[in-house]
């Protein structure tokens, strides 16, 4: 965490969340690994550290699935009021299955995409989360060769994720961490963030799920600028679980004037 903060300082970055994974399918690596307690504990060193230079924000990356629903009822109703943000994350498909490359293999785009689209519907519905991590993540993994997503055959069903989450007030995040790997765009891209908008949509996070402190800040200022050119003028943030609304302006380097 002091790693990532050194950096998120260097890049000029204000406001950091760590948002760690809490994960609830037991197949998982990291399961039964977080530690509640441990964590709040470290949060608190890194602001004693850095809180005069970086404004550090306790969240969690919490993974959704309809068929682990009670576990992640259980964390969130114990916990949820201690952090700032919490993100509610699909990453799993039915019966455990992880949304990575192989999990493409005997199924069409439709087979992943869509029942995919319903589990982040029902993160959204839940009302757990304040924001949605990396909305269309399953093009991270698609496999070479099968790289032919296009949002657009998906409109529809974005649109009606877009209504609940209008209707409830949740956001959706801006991942960066696509830009830097196989997709080249983030998770989601312009297309689907201007659907948005056009909608009525107005809450929007940013994140670079870095998980080293390398790319702390990384894809952020072209998130920015790709936001405005989509016609979304402020980022939401969070505070014990109270969102505000940050303008782009605010966001952007200053820029010295001279003579
Ligand atoms: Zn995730």
């Amino acid at each position: 965490m002091a790693e990532s903060c050194q950096a998120a300082v260097a890049a000029g970055v204000t406001e950091i969340a760590f948002t760690d994974h809490v994960d609830h399918v037991p197949s998982d690596l990291g399961y039964g690994y977080y530690r509640p307690e441990d964590y709040f504990a470290a949060i608190e060193a890194v602001r004693n550290e850095f809180g005069d230079r970086l404004a550090i924000l306790a969240g969690a990356e919490v993974d959704f699935h309809s068929e682990t629903c009670d576990e992640v009822e259980r964390f969130v109703t114990r916990y949820g009021s201690r952090y700032d943000v919490v993100i509610g994350s699909v990453h799993y498909a039915t019966g455990g299955a992880i949304i990575f490359p192989e999990h493409f293999a005997d199924r069409t785009l439709d087979e992943v995409f869509l029942p995919y689209f319903n589990q982040v519907q029902a993160a959204v519905e839940s009302g757990w989360f304040d924001t949605i991590g990396h909305l269309d993540i399953p093009k991270r993994y698609l496999p070479t060769g099968r790289r032919s997503y296009d949002p657009l055959v998906y409109r529809d069903r974005i649109e009606r994720i877009f209504a609940a989450m209008i209707a409830r007030g949740v956001a959706f995040e801006i991942n960066t961490s696509g830009l830097r790997q196989a997709p080249q765009t983030s998770l989601p891209g312009p297309a689907i963030v201007r659907w948005y908008a056009d909608a009525g949509g107005t809450l929007i996070t940013t994140g670079t799920d870095s998980h080293a402190a390398q790319t702390v800040g990384a894809g952020i200022a072209k998130t920015l600028d790709m936001l405005e050119l989509c016609g979304i003028e402020a980022v939401a943030s969070f505070r014990q679980r109270r969102r505000r609304s940050v303008p782009i302006d605010e966001l952007r380097p200053r820029i010295p004037v001279s003579g």
